[in-house]
Order: C-alpha cells, then sequence, then structure tokens
C-alpha cells in the first residue's frame, strides 16, 4: 500500500491493489468550483498527480491543462 498526500491541501491518495482511493478530498483547495470536483469529491488534483508516482496516472495525459485552466477559471470567478 503506498500513500501520497496533496502537498498543497492535504488530500490523500491510496493505492491498493492497483486501485486508487481518495481520501479528504473535501480538503482539496485547488478544485471546487470547477467541474473536476464533484458528488463523488475530487477528480484530478494536479498537485496530488505532481506527488504521485509518475506511473499512477492520476491525471491522464491531455487532462493536466484543461483542468489547470479550469481552476484558473473558477479562482478568477471566485476572486471577485
Ligand atoms: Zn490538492
Amino acid at each position: 500500500m503506498v500513500k501520497v498526500i496533496c502537498p498543497k491541501c492535504g488530500a490523500s491518495v491510496v493505492e491498493v491493489d492497483g486501485a486508487f482511493k481518495l481520501f479528504d478530498e473535501n480538503r482539496c483547495t485547488e478544485l471546487p468550483g470547477t467541474k473536476w470536483f464533484g458528488d463523488h469529491g475530487i477528480t484530478y488534483c494536479p498537485a496530488l498527480s505532481d506527488a504521485a508516482p509518475s506511473d499512477w496516472m492520476l491525471l491522464p495525459p491531455g487532462y493536466r491543462s484543461q483542468v489547470e485552466a479550469d481552476i484558473a477559471k473558477a479562482k478568477a470567478e471566485g476572486g471577485k
């Protein structure tokens, strides 16, 4: 079992037998306000993805720029 904690928000992900389980995802400070923060918690946290082993593929290739753009947009809208 490997556990990785997001350096930004403290959400964590645990890998058990090839499956990922997220914990404390409601602590995520990046994703609320984006579509990546849903009923089932966070989908892709870029900081958590960075902290995880590169072969975990928490953030599928091609999605990262979209997630980061949505985060920037949510922050810009929330900062009014
Ligand atoms: Zn995070």
